[in-house]
């Protein structure tokens, strides 16, 4: 432990203060008031800061780390977008941020208008007939979704049906979610563009099927051309049809998952609606699904009845229920604002635009890397390594050093359909002028890998902290700086 570490980390002093804390209301001696048994024996450790110590170190590590509001970030599939200040003022709208899940329904009308709006704004994206925003991340829609599939076959008596098809380019979390729901998963081929083997899927199909898992565009941003067959296939063998609509970006007013067949499906709030993730959330992921399965959805509901009041509901042949209350409220108010502000017009324009701007650096660049499928891609895009292998510079190396020149890197070694895979995003917030800089920079590097490779190799070069060693990050984190002077 280096005296500069120290003099950076621990700033207390005691006797340091920097609050004051109220008089006691209730009267009498608030610690006599507390019983015996909750208090506490030890004084807590906490820090005695003053107040401009607390700011200085927070504002400090807010400008240590890598934001959207810092950078492009082309994180492909986890569509890093913009997110609107204005959904933030109005998610902290005292009406929305003060009210509490257990008043009455007639005391936050307005809120449960506004969460029902949702529902309907969603169902109609989507072309399915009713949504839950209950479920609280994309995966936890997986879930939420499957346990629907697994409720509807089991309503009908046809408990055999324990099978679900997933390509083995689906994102990590579609054969996590159908484990945890109880479902066995098994594995369809992609061809080498990515999109389902129908050849492979046919033998695969039969009465223990509860259904497929897909998402089109699918993992490598091609869209699936034979989805109406797909459909079709599943349908006949009794299967449902569930899609994954973490990233529905590419589709936003053009094209809709019901119109193609699918029968459930989710989208991430946070990833195609703008509001922000990453760090754990929190985000939300709601389920929609056709008219035959609308009863099997999780509880509770918010409808509106024939007086155009509003309520919450609980159906008798729910699967039961996934979450506190109604899910994360504050981000279904971001995504409400986000889809207002585009508006029925402009929503078209969303997956134009990220299509665009994700073929525009797909075509530009694809001299100095490895392009495996050529054609229009969708929202993002996927390259196999740097295209002149012998400078033996891999995909972690130029992730790094972009990082050098101020960009995030983007999504690296997934799909595992390739060695070197790097998948890029730009999403439609982006304008022309930073595309391009983000280009001309991934030339730049393309170049430095030929003529000083290791350069690239030791970035990055300019970051506070170097190349981590992420396996002993992930093994034995240190997560306070106490735990680090004591292992010293
Ligand atoms: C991000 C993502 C998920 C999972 O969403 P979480 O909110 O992280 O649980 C699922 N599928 C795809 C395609 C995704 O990009």
């Amino acid at each position: 432990m280096k005296y500069y570490d120290k003099l950076i980390f621990e700033l207390s002093r005691e006797g340091r203060k920097g609050y004051e804390l109220p008089a006691n209301k209730i009267g009498g001696n608030s610690l006599n008031s507390i019983p015996t048994e909750l208090r506490r024996c030890k004084a807590a450790e906490l820090p005695e800061v003053s107040e401009l110590e607390v700011v200085r170190h927070y504002t400090n590590l807010s400008t240590k780390n890598f934001g959207v509001d810092t950078g492009f970030y082309p994180l492909g599939s986890c569509t890093m977008k913009y997110n609107p200040k204005i959904n933030e003022e109005v998610a902290l709208m005292p009406q929305f941020a003060g009210i509490h899940p257990l008043q009455s329904a007639d005391t936050v009308q307005g809120a449960l208008e506004v969460y029902y709006n949702l529902q309907q704004a969603l169902a109609s994206i989507a072309g399915l007939e009713e949504f839950t925003l209950n479920p609280y991340a994309g995966a936890h829609g997986e879930l939420t979704g499957l346990m629907v599939m697994r409720t509807y076959h089991e309503s009908r008596g046809e408990h055999k049906r324990t099978k679900v098809i997933v390509p083995n380019s689906a994102h990590g979390t579609n054969p996590a979610s159908a484990m945890v729901a109880g479902l066995e998963v098994v594995e369809v081929k992609s061809k080498p563009n990515g999109s389902i083997d129908v050849e492979d899927l046919k033998p695969l199909l039969n009465d223990e099927i509860a259904g497929i898992m897909m998402t089109n565009p699918n993992t490598l941003g091609m869209f699936e051309t034979e989805i109406m067959e797909i459909a079709k296939l599943v349908h006949d063998a009794g299967g449902l049809l569930y899609y994954d609509g973490a990233n529905l970006n590419p589709l936003l007013g053009k094209v809709r998952p019901g119109d193609m067949g699918f029968d459930i499906m989710h989208i991430n709030l946070h990833k195609t609606f703008s509001t922000p993730h990453g760090g754990g959330g929190p985000g939300s992921g709601p389920v929609g699904v056709n008219k035959d399965l609308v009863e099997f959805l999780p509880n509770p509901r918010v409808r509106k009845d024939a007086d155009g009041k509003f309520y919450v509901d609980f159906g008798k042949d729910s699967l039961g229920s996934i979450s506190t209350f109604l899910g994360n409220f504050g981000v279904m108010l971001k995504a409400y604002a986000y889809i207002l502000t585009l508006g029925k017009e402009n929503i078209k324009n969303v997956g134009p635009m990220a299509t665009l701007n994700a073929n525009y650096i797909k075509e530009s660049l694809k001299d100095d890397y490895l392009l495996p499928i050529d054609g229009v891609c969708k929202h993002e895009f996927v390259f196999d390594g740097i295209k002149d292998k012998s400078t033996g510079v891999t995909t972690l190396n130029i992730a790094k050093r972009l990082l050098d020149y101020g960009f995030h890197a983007p999504t690296i070694y997934f799909p595992l359909l390739f060695h070197e895979s790097m998948m890029i995003e730009p999403t439609e917030t982006e304008s022309i002028e930073t595309l391009d800089e983000f280009i001309e920079v991934m030339h730049k590097v393309a170049k430095e890998a030929r003529e000083t490779p290791d350069v690239v190799k030791n970035a990055p070069l300019t970051t506070l902290v170097r190349k981590l060693d992420e396996t002993t990050a992930a093994k034995h984190p240190v997560l306070t700086y106490k735990a680090m002077l004591n292992n010293d």
